[in-house]
């Protein structure tokens, strides 16, 4: 027993990321474990659910729970760890949002384990097994956990506290969302007000991005391979998806400064409900579809579609990151 505050990581349905992003404070790591005993992070740590079963309520002072809901385990250690912890973090695009994992919200889960275990040219599975829940062997019975027919959120089965969104939140603002808690608790000055998003900003990446941005008209969107974009003009003028303008600040608009457009993952700015919808909004208003004196309304359609065809993925574009915590959130 250390005496020091304790700190959980835990992963739900993700990719590991978040704890890369963890070890990605570097140096840092070492005042994280001069301030807190960090004593559950399966990825890293041997500490098992039953010693967690063991603590006392509210025992472990944060919990930073990333990945989404996709199984009954992820939901039954999120309600776990939400007995266990005085603040309960959605850390991550996947429990505060669902991200890539969300995606499968456009399918069925028979669809899935179909294609994960039957129709797939790297499958050999003769017998056609599919996992079961129970599962009858010589030895006695074997549990997996339920797959559930949709990817939820964090917040959608447990009451969070605060939310670190990004895909992986970056590191220095995980040191400034664990250095503020530190200073707190040194002070005894108030914690943010519950159900605040930390480590980012209020704004949207175009705010904090450098690209020069002049009138957006666009009459044609292409993919990263089709162009060399200029360096220094806004990606989306230039007909790259950039969702910049739906996406709140705070990584520092990394990708537009190597070429690369903003994805979006650090989810919608504050005051936007769907991510997916303000991006869609905002086209619409900088789409050049030229004159259009004289054209039938059918025409003019038909050249919006021409323009909105050169987006190969609509789902996917708009809503990578978002789409179990969006007014959508699935198509099922
Ligand atoms: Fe920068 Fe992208 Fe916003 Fe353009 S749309 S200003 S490239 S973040």
């Amino acid at each position: 027993m250390s005496g020091k505050p304790k700190l959980a990581v835990y992963w739900a349905s993700s990719c590991g990321g978040c704890e890369i992003a963890v070890v990605n404070l570097n140096e840092k790591v070492l005042d994280v474990d001069a301030n807190f005993d960090f004593m559950f992070c399966p990825c890293l740590l041997d500490t098992k659910y039953k010693d967690i079963e063991a603590l006392s309520d509210k025992d472990i002072l944060i919990t930073l729970f990333n990945g989404a809901i996709r199984t009954a385990e992820n939901e039954e250690i999120a309600h776990l760890l939400r007995k266990k912890s005085q603040i309960l973090i959605a850390f991550g695009s996947c429990s505060s949002e669902g991200c890539i994992p969300g995606l499968a919200n456009l399918h069925t889960r028979e669809d899935i384990l179909n294609t994960v275990y039957l129709d797939n040219p790297s499958i050999d599975n003769p017998a056609h097994i599919i996992p079961q829940t129970e599962t009858d062997v010589p030895e006695g019975k074997l549990y997996i956990p339920a797959f559930y027919s949709k990817v939820k959120t964090l917040s959608q089965v447990a009451d969070v506290d605060y939310f670190i969104p990004g895909c992986p939140p970056e590191p220095h603002q995980i040191w400034n969302v664990v250095s503020a808690v530190v200073e707190i608790l040194k002070t005894g000055s108030p914690l943010p007000a519950k159900g605040s998003i930390l480590g980012a900003g209020k704004s949207s990446v175009c705010d904090e991005c450098e690209r020069k941005k002049a009138d957006k008209k666009i009459k044609n969107f292409y993919r990263t391979y089709e162009i060399i974009p200029d360096t220094e003009k806004c990606l989306l003028e230039q007909g790259i998806i950039c969702m910049g303008i739906a996406t709140r600040d705070g990584c520092g608009a990394l990708c537009p400064k190597v070429n690369m457009p903003c994805t979006g993952c650090y989810g919608p700015p504050e005051g936007v409900l769907d991510q997916g919808a303000k991006m869609v909004a905002a086209l619409g208003s900088i789409i050049d579809i030229g004159d259009v004196k004289g054209l039938s309304e059918d025409e003019i359609n038909k050249k919006i579609d021409s323009v909105m065809d050169s987006i190969p993925d609509f789902a996917g574009t708009f809503y990578k990151y978002s789409l179990p915590g969006s007014i959508l959130k699935g198509r099922i």
